[in-house]
């Protein structure tokens, strides 16, 4: 996927932080669209179709959940919220209005490349198609719901842990919400059983993670939900499937 064609709409009231993604992201080659309000923002969106938002949540004129409503209304475009580091129930709003990902600010352009990638991937219909995972040395076939790493060793999951990481891997490399994967794996009614994440992440973690207190793959996102991330690794590991 070239990002030459692509185009990435910033809604931001802040111009220090505008200017910093206009240089990030035209240094990978994308075309940038700045908007200072929600109202200019949102003229843009319908105007220039970009093939992602950056959206600031506190613009002058008006709230950015509003924003994200009207344009899920009419649009399926990737929305990253930008927000501050405390803003932990903004960013749970945001996600449920219909936000894809988000990026607290400070952001470096690593994190910034990444999450944008990631955010393209899923619209352009690319992402990953396939059921078979690769959380560090294991590779995990959900439809089979079978794990075994390359030398053929098998590792027991329970089927919890295989719908778990189902529904993580059906957003590879975006954020999760507490309450979205709850529903998904135990249902409506488990909806605030945070503590059933709590417990069972921490059961992945020791099967999965080398060290399950520095996770690298199944990532905590502090007051938000988790991130199942898969890092290219040297070695050929971490090889995707044909
Ligand atoms: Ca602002």
């Amino acid at each position: 996927m070239t990002s030459a064609s692509r185009s990435i709409l910033i809604i931001e009231d802040e111009p220090q932080i505008r200017r910093v993604l206009r240089t990030l992201l035209e240094l990978e080659h994308f075309r940038v669209v700045e908007a200072e309000s929600a109202e200019r923002g949102l003229s843009c969106a319908r105007t220039y179709k970009p093939d992602l938002i950056f959206l600031d949540l506190g613009l002058p004129d008006r709230n950015g959940m509003e924003l994200i409503r009207e344009v899920r209304a009419w649009s399926r475009v990737p929305i990253i919220v930008l927000s501050a580091r405390t803003d932990e129930s903004d960013k749970v709003t945001a996600l449920e209005a219909g936000a894809d990902d988000y990026l607290t600010k400070p952001f470096g352009p690593r994190e910034l490349a990444a999450r944008v990638q990631v955010a393209l991937r899923h619209t352009a219909g690319s992402g990953p198609g396939g059921t078979v995972l690769h959380v560090g040395r294991w590779h995990i076939d959900l439809k089979a719901r079978t794990a075994r790493d390359a030398h053929g060793s098998e590792l027991h999951l329970t089927p919890i842990e295989y719908r778990l990481l189902e529904a993580l891997a059906q957003h590879l490399g975006l954020v999760v919400t507490h309450r979205a994967l709850l529903q998904q794996v135990w249902g409506p009614a488990y909806a605030q059983q945070t503590h059933y994440l709590r417990v069972y992440m921490k059961q992945l973690r020791a099967k999965l993670e080398p060290d399950p207190a520095r996770p690298q793959w199944l990532l905590t996102e502090t007051g938000v939900g988790y991130r199942l991330v898969q890092r290219e690794e040297p070695g050929g590991e971490q090889a995707r499937e044909p």
